[in-house]
């Protein structure tokens, strides 16, 4: 018995928790949760426990259904919206086919693998997302659309308002988790908000992103209110991004600080944005999964359009940002292509293979952008190399479908569910009858 598991059982027992809900994150990106009886944990750190994979949305075919969830009890914490009488806990979990072997449709499974190639080339990755959301009085949306909780803006500190609260308690609960909160902040849209977490390693930040929503959805519907990360739920306002700080460590040593390189980026940083650059194009279907995504992508507002990097740019893809001199440690690139419904363990791994084959292969930094990307002219921006993100869920899948990086990343399977998921998806919009067309077409045609 492993003194993780130990600690699991004697906390169960002395803290008199009720239930422990065993989590896991299906191919889609939600959130599966069985709660167990606290007699059975035990049984559950070594055999698992057995649940039908074929109603999982991804995880199996039909007729090879039977898989196993596997707790990992590094990960166990009191839900604190559950209370402190009989608590409920909750661990992730990993999952497990019949004979014990790690199921090629578990994301978490997909990223550990990638986390693994990067470790033979002596690699370990370390994530920093910023999460923006919106906050609705309703989820209930009347002709006038969604209605925010506020009409603040960026950074504004909003008198009395729900916001401030609501990120208080939020804050609260994600430390009481475990999870460290670097920054809160009221963002640019109304009702949009931002909460930046303490970077840690991809596996940590992924499981912590998905504790966040629930944390967040939680203390929204404590305080009356609809959160939602809906990539773009406001045509006239901006999207919802998860901006991602990436880097990569060797041993204690930030592998992309090099104090006399330009931007103190090393070579492996260089090589590494360029990854993520020539590959951004074929991995948006994974990071920018839904329909919407693309509402927010080519909508303005600081969302990231064109493939380019800079320094401080905020129209660029990646931003190569300051940190303060000594801070070698902090070196890292900020990727912001990336949106708030992201499935975050798929999201990351397609990041780290499209970065760790630039280092492989060595491929070249281009130039840097040095002016605002959309200001610039189509003929300008071909001029410059700088080629557009994929205009629509549609062809970002047409890109990632002859993806070898994408398919050998996320396995066979996974990848074939995420194109048919998407082809759904694709199908069910271009079946509607928009209020635009009515508006536009109705009366005149
Ligand atoms: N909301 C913007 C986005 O969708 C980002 C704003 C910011 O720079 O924080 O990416
Ligand atoms: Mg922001
Ligand atoms: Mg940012």
């Amino acid at each position: 018995m492993s003194k993780q598991r130990d600690f699991v059982l004697r906390t169960i027992e002395e803290r008199g928790v009720r239930f422990v809900r065993l989590w896991f994150t299906d191919v889609a990106g939600a959130l599966k949760s069985v709660a167990l009886a606290p007699a059975e944990v035990e049984g559950a750190f070594s055999e698992g426990i057995g649940f039908d994979g074929s109603a999982i949305e991804g995880m199996t075919r039909a007729y090879e259904s039977d898989l196993l969830a596997v707790p990992d009890p590094s990960t166990f914490q009191i839900l604190p919206w559950r209370g402190e009488v009989e608590p409920t806990a909750r661990m992730f979990c990993d999952i497990r086919t019949p004979n014990g072997e790690p199921s090629v449709a578990d994301p978490r499974n997909v990223l550990k693998r990638t986390l693994a190639q990067a470790a033979e080339l002596g690699f370990s990755f370390y994530t920093h997302p910023e999460i923006e959301f919106y906050l609705l009085k309703s989820k209930i949306v009347g002709p006038e659309g969604p209605i925010p909780v506020d009409r603040a803006g960026y950074f504004d500190n909003v008198p009395g308002g729900t916001a401030h609260d609501f990120r208080r308690q939020s804050v609260n609960m994600l430390e009481d988790l475990g999870i460290s909160v670097e920054f809160s902040h009221h963002e640019a849209g109304p009702g949009q908000n931002e909460i930046d977490l303490r970077y840690a390693d991809a596996l940590t930040t992924a499981d912590n992103i998905m504790t966040f929503r629930s944390v967040i959805k939680e203390v929204a519907i404590a305080q009356g209110v609809h959160a939602t990360f809906m990539p773009k739920p406001l045509a006239a306002h901006p999207g919802s991004g998860m901006h991602t700080h990436l880097s990569l460590f060797e041993g204690d040593e930030n592998a992309f600080y090099d104090p006399s390189a330009r931007y103190q980026l090393s070579v492996v940083g260089r090589r590494f944005v360029a990854g993520i650059l020539r590959h951004a194009p074929e991995i948006t279907a994974v990071t920018n999964q839904y329909v919407n995504s693309y509402k927010r992508l080519w909508g303005g507002d600081e969302a990231p359009s064109f493939v380019s990097w800079g320094h401080n740019n905020r129209s660029a893809l990646v931003r190569v940002p300051m940190y303060k001199p000594g801070k070698g440690g902090a070196a890292r690139v900020e990727y912001r292509g990336m949106d708030s419904a992201v499935n975050p363990y798929l999201g990351f791994s397609v990041l780290l293979a499209a970065g760790l084959k630039g280092i492989q292969e060595e491929y070249d930094l281009p130039p840097e952008a040095e002016n605002n990307v959309w200001a610039l002219s189509d003929a300008e921006r071909r001029a410059m190399g700088f080629d557009a993100l994929p205009q629509s869920l549609e062809h970002a899948l047409s890109v990632m479908e002859r993806s070898e990086l994408v398919a050998e990343t996320l396995g066979e399977q996974v990848f074939a569910y995420l194109i048919r998921d998407s082809r759904r998806e694709i199908d069910a919009y271009r079946s509607q009858v928009t209020p635009f067309e009515l508006e536009s077409m109705l009366d005149t045609i």
